[in-house]
């Protein structure tokens, strides 16, 4: 029986101290180890807060190791389609984090990179994975709780596509998705999981509505972790797929019977969290998105809500993006392409070709041709 601690609040030293002495989690580091530790930077912009890990819980997460004498700290992590996580270390603050603590940063899609042998079925014999985060001796994944649009839910298993080249994180969205995060994880196991829960999103993974959660949970598997922060974010373990498949390849158990979930406080609020309608179902315009990136998708949907908000979408509209979007034969509809992908629609009445488009430039093409129809 697997155990998840949980704590509340945001003061976050505090906090993270509180989780690594309640649960003894650092207390065999020794001086000689060498430390991974993977945030979630998906994106590389101003607007990254409910998106990004928090630097300010790895940091917390940084004081807790030096004291035990570590010299050698490593962050990395590869950022989204379009981004780049050597400006993301900028944008969000790891850099002066790094300069401050000593600490080295990787972009690890720069990274060399090995095959592994995947153990279980699915799309990949072989996956590749950063040499960096192979040859620590203590990888801890820092992931950030938050909505994916694909996924349902990111947290700790989805965060593990950071370790990967750019190419392999792409093939990821043609096959099945959620059976290549069961994969991954079957050839990459953390030591640690420390989540960031102080803001995470509930509408999509790249968008830019922050929801404060003021949560933190700890744990050291990765199915027994999300499976819990599926629950907090109202979901059934279960209907997240790739926690389903990772717990049906043995590598954990998503069952909530079975996992000791130890609160070291209460929450200020006593609040749930209610999923939203999935994306195709939450605006009046059809969407057909199958195999669009993270932030492909998280791009249309947050301009999905502000072109909703106008009032400007009609069931008369439909949306393709993605790298295998099904197909439509309604020749009435206004048809928009999004993303370079999905240009294959040449009788598509609007295109925003780029790769990824931003939520910007797809708001501002589509409603002008909206407001011009
Ligand atoms: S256009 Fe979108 S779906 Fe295609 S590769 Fe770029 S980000 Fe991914």
């Amino acid at each position: 029986m697997g155990t998840v601690t949980l704590i509340y609040g945001n003061e976050i030293q505090t906090m993270v101290q509180r989780l690594t002495v309640a649960t003894g989690a650092l207390a065999s580091l020794h001086p000689d180890d060498t430390v991974v530790i993977k945030p979630n930077l998906l994106v590389s912009r101003r607007e990254w807060v409910g998106v990004n890990t928090d630097p300010r819980v790895v940091e917390a997460l940084v004081k807790v190791i030096k004291e035990k004498g570590v010299r050698r700290i490593t962050i990395g992590d590869g950022s989204g389609m379009g981004y780049s996580a050597t400006k993301a270390f900028q944008i969000c603050g790891y850099t002066d984090l790094a300069q401050r603590y000593g600490l080295r940063l990787v972009d690890l899609e720069r990274d060399r990179f090995v095959k592994q042998r995947v153990p279980i079925d699915g799309p990949f014999k072989t996956l590749e994975v950063a040499q960096t985060v192979l040859e620590c001796n203590v990888f801890i994944n820092v992931p950030l709780m938050k909505a994916h649009s694909a996924a349902l839910i990111t947290c700790s298993l989805k965060n593990l596509k950071g370790v990967m080249p750019r190419e392999m994180k792409t093939a990821f969205h043609r096959v099945d998705l959620h059976r290549a995060i069961a994969q991954l994880a079957s050839v990459l196991s953390p030591d640690l999981i420390l989540v960031d829960g102080l803001q995470g999103n509930l509408s999509s993974e790249s968008g830019h509505n922050p929801v404060a959660m003021e949560t933190m949970l700890m744990g050291t598997n990765p199915v027994e972790v999300d499976s819990v922060v599926a629950d907090m974010l109202g979901y059934a373990p279960r209907a997240i797929r790739h926690i389903a498949h990772s717990a049906d390849a043995g590598l954990g158990t998503c069952d909530l019977g079975q996992i000791t979930i130890r609160a070291l406080n209460r929450p200020s609020r006593d609040e749930r969290f209610v999923p939203p309608p999935h994306y195709t179902k939450r605006f009046p315009c059809s969407i057909s998105a199958e195999g669009a990136c993270c932030t492909c998708l998280g791009n249309l949907i947050f301009a999905l809500e502000r072109l909703h908000e106008k009032g400007l979408l009609s069931k008369e509209q439909h949306f393709f993006a993605g790298q295998k979007p099904s197909t439509s034969s309604n020749s009435k509809e206004m048809r928009f392409v999004i993303g370079q992908c999905a240009v294959k629609y040449e009788n598509a009445d609007v295109i925003v070709d780029n790769c990824p488009p931003t939520a910007n430039t797809i708001y501002r093409r589509v409603a002008s041709a909206i407001r011009r129809d």
